[in-house]
């Protein structure tokens, strides 16, 4: 921290005692505590040290959500982290072609990957998925309408509403079926000509149960391409083909991005940093002439990826294209056993059994997928649930956070869980430290 804002700080610190006398509500003993040269010093260094603790600060996740929107989502794994420091520290062959030397596409290697991915014609990537929904939507129905189902109109989280990200791309919402039910019917109806795009949206985080009907991927292919309207779906979470995803039970009946490609659809979007365990990125596969339009799109170059992501995207689907993706942190989370979990959590108890001020217990506990890739859906896990001497749950859980190792556990039952299905390597010696710290 600079002096000078080492001096606001005080200053601040300072302020705040002031105006806490002033307005009474320190008087008396309190008052007197703080008011000492050692109270006022520690005061201020408090203050100090909670400032530097706002940086972005590396998380111990014991939550047991595993794609946390809050924590950053999906840790990449190191050699993608290594290729995304290199890429990050020096120049490279971002725009230019290696063999000519001429200026080239910064997504043209990507592009080619994610067409062996997903068996898609073309490939592009952006800055987010909600990016690729707004370049879709801009690309293919500014000024004119696009049909979704209002079983669809979903929000994901804070100011990503479907309805609303349409009125900014200046395209007019025409909403068909009802909330539970939607046919191909309806789509079929609400097809004028203005219509320029037919749109599927994920229902990424929730999930309509009971009397329900949706317009499959391939019946919307196939009207569009009858009706010669573009078609497009926005997949949200993006599973790939992998044998380390397919197989989990909880994402059984989740539509896969090569199924949504070989429906036919123009455009199929998806995020780089939930399912995929990439760098935060919005993928974009589907039809070549539909993907090149929107690369022609301003809109595309204000949404473009930098070129740490891009080299960690590069470097994802090679892993994923060399049969690796078992390595890769989220889906190894994902799939992790039972036995292992549940091995870590006794580690972890019989630690704490070491120290005084805790009290501990292994218990089963669900673990959840996160950001919306499984709405509803709950892993089988294993956890230590925690009570502390001095602190109440609120308060232990707020020192694990403030600690020199930063932890986020979860609140349940009144006591702190501590899920070892989200830690990483390492994490359990870091956590076992910070808990040792609180003894
Ligand atoms: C998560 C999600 C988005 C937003 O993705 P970001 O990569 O966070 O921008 C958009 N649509 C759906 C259906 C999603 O699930």
């Amino acid at each position: 921290m600079t002096r000078e804002r080492l001096r606001e700080v005080a200053a601040a610190s300072l302020d705040g005692l002031r105006s806490a006398i002033r307005s009474g509500k320190l008087e008396g003993e309190a008052l007197d505590a703080e008011l000492g040269i050692d109270a006022v010093i520690e005061r201020i260094a408090r203050a100090a040290i909670s400032e530097t603790k706002r940086r972005l600060t590396r998380v111990v996740n014991a939550t047991g959500i595993v794609l946390h929107t809050g924590l950053g989502r999906a840790p990449v794994h190191p050699e993608v982290a290594a290729r995304m420091e290199e890429a990050a520290r020096s120049f490279c062959t971002l725009e230019i072609n290696r063999e000519t030397g001429e200026r080239g596409q910064r997504d043209a290697r990507l592009s080619q990957l994610l067409k062996q991915l997903t068996g898609a014609e073309e490939g592009i990537a952006v800055n987010n998925c909600a990016g690729a929904v707004l370049l879709t939507l801009s690309t293919f129905a500014a000024g004119r309408e696009a049909v979704t189902s209002r079983g669809e109109l979903v929000e994901i989280g804070g100011s990503f509403r479907m309805p609303d990200v349409m009125r900014a791309a200046n395209v007019k919402l025409v909403e068909v079926g009802t909330t539970n039910r939607t046919r191909i019917a309806d789509y079929r109806a609400a097809a004028r000509e203005n219509v320029g795009l037919l749109l599927k949206v994920h229902t990424s985080n929730f999930r309509v149960v009971g009397f329900t009907e949706e317009v499959s991927e391939g019946e919307l292919a196939e009207l569009g391409q009858e009706l010669g309207i573009r078609t497009a779906f926005d997949l949200g979470s993006g599973l790939l083909d992998t044998e380390s995803l397919s197989s989990l039970d909880f994402l059984q009946g989740e539509t896969q991005v090569h199924t949504a490609v070989a429906s036919g659809l123009d455009v199929v979007m998806f995020s780089g940093d939930k399912l995929l365990g990439a760098p935060q990125a919005g993928l974009l596969v589907g039809k070549k002439d539909a993907i090149n339009a929107l690369r022609k799109n301003p809109i595309y170059r204000a949404v473009r990826l930098d070129k740490a992501a891009l080299a960690g995207l590069e470097a994802t689907f090679e892993m994923i294209l060399e049969g690796r993706a078992d390595e890769l942190p989220t889906h190894e989370m994902l799939g992790r056993s039972l036995d292992t979990i549940e091995s870590a959590a006794t580690e972890l108890a019989n630690h704490l059994d070491s120290l005084s001020s805790f009290q501990s217990r292994v218990e089963k506990s669900a673990s959840q997928p996160g950001s919306g890739s499984a709405p509803g859906t709950e892993i089988p896990s294993f956890a230590v649930s925690v009570e502390h001497a001095r602190y109440s749950p609120k308060q232990l859980a707020r020192e694990l956070r403030m600690g020199e190792t930063c932890v986020f556990s979860r609140i349940q039952d009144d006591r702190v869980w501590l899920d070892p299905r989200t830690l990483l390597d390492n994490d359990l010696a870091l956590l076992k430290e910070a808990l040792g710290r609180l003894d």
